[in-house]
């Protein structure tokens, strides 16, 4: 039998699990569609950014050597309609911001430094203009290879006008919830049956970072269900199953993955809730067997399968994303498994949740933060320094 400290940490589990993952090929997707995914190759600007000197303010486009003084107003310069005639001594041209600054002037006055027609105030060369590729210039790297393209590099994208990127297709995962016990909810429960609530969690999981899960119907703890089930689910990049990975009687998810030819990589971490994980691969799918606890299933898709997902995406920086916070009260910790405990966050302060049992998903709902309580002898103190996922 094998010791619970004889176990992968979760570290060195999330490390196997990367040395399995081959990056999925890429494809050409639209700027428009693309936040949520991640970049797989470099993308530069078309253009310099602005594409003009243009202007900051509305106001007058003026040469800065004129200032201050009294001018003549010779044009218009709106957004998208420059003035064509270049700006003379003595000259100033009514400009509106985003609009081109016109040749000859090397500055705006803001409207609200004039006076009638037209007295300006004194302005410095380039004040109020906003340079031709002061933001970026063409050819430079807008985005990084890895990123994941969020709201503000999109944009930045679309401006530079890049209309296409290369992004990892996304993964093709399904899902298969397994126990004679479940039932849907909105159904009546028999005696000993429960509503069935993993696959809308992992589903909710997924679709939450932009993945469509199939969600394949629910398998009873039935050899040749089971089968038929997960030789389907293997037709997938990503096949997560719930529960069946302990070693009950009515555990045959291991079992059964490995009659159809997976490699069983790890079995149990050493990690609370969630110890009884598996991992294994089979091809190019990724299989995770998660146990059906539900804050297990919970812990182990935050541990393992949401990096693994960032990785096949060919995400630079995988996760999980951990961020500092501190705790609230004192935790006792488990002296031989790293532990992520349910807590509510308020500021940075993180409160640990009453109900840590991994059936509680019912105190699971009050949660919106995982706390790595790293394992040890004694407690951590109120105030102690902690690891947190955002859930
Ligand atoms: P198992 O990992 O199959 O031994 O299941 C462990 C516990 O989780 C049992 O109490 C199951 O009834 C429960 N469970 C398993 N799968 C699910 C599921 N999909 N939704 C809710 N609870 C589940
Ligand atoms: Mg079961």
């Amino acid at each position: 039998m094998i010791s619970v400290s004889d176990l992968p940490g979760i570290d060195e589990a999330l490390a196997l699990v990367l040395s399995r993952v081959q990056p999925l090929a890429l494809e050409d997707v639209p700027i428009g569609a693309a936040a949520g995914r991640v970049l797989g190759e470099e993308a530069r600007a078309a253009i310099d950014l602005p594409p003009f000197d243009s202007s900051a303010m509305d106001g007058y486009a003026v040469r800065a050597a004129d200032t201050p003084g009294s001018l003549a107003v010779v044009g218009h310069s709106a957004a998208g309609r420059p003035e064509a005639r270049a700006l003379r001594p003595g000259e100033a041209v009514v400009i509106s911001t985003g609009a081109v600054v016109p040749t000859g002037a090397d500055a705006v006055v803001p409207v609200e430094r004039t006076t009638g027609e037209v007295d300006v105030e004194q302005v410095a060369v380039g004040e109020n203009v906003r340079p031709r590729g002061g933001d970026a210039r063409a050819g430079d790297v807008v985005v990084a290879a890895g990123s994941l393209l969020g709201p503000p590099q999109v944009a930045a994208l679309a401006a530079a006008g890049v209309a296409r990127v290369r992004c990892a297709r996304r993964p093709r995962v399904a899902v298969i919830a397994t126990g004679s016990e479940l039932r849907a909810p909105g159904s009546p429960l028999a005696p000993g049956e429960i509503y069935e609530s993993n696959s809308i969690l992992i589903a909710a999981q997924l679709g939450l970072s932009g993945i469509e899960a199939s969600v394949l119907p629910v398998v009873a703890d039935d050899a040749t269900a089971t089968r038929a089930a997960l030789e389907r689910g293997l037709e997938h990049d990503v096949l997560i199953t719930s529960g069946g990975v302990s070693v009950g009687p009515h555990d045959l998810v291991r079992a059964t993955l490995s009659e159809l030819g997976a490699e069983e990589v790890f079995w149990r971490v050493a990690v609370k809730p969630g110890k009884p994980i598996a991992f294994g691969v089979r091809g190019d799918t990724l299989v995770f067997g998660l146990p059906g606890n539900p804050v297990s299933s919970l812990v182990g898709f935050e541990l393992f399968v949401r990096p693994a997902l960032s990785a096949l995406q060919g995400a630079r920086d995988p996760g999980p994303d951990y961020l500092p916070g501190r705790l609230a009260r004192a935790v006792r910790r488990n002296m031989q498994r790293d532990e992520l405990v349910r807590a509510r966050r308020v500021d940075d302060r993180l409160e640990p949740l009453s109900g840590q049992d991994s059936h509680m998903i019912a105190r699971a709902a009050a949660a919106n933060a995982l706390v790595l309580i790293p394992r040890g002898e004694g407690e951590l103190p109120v105030d102690a320094g902690v690891s947190y996922l955002r859930i």
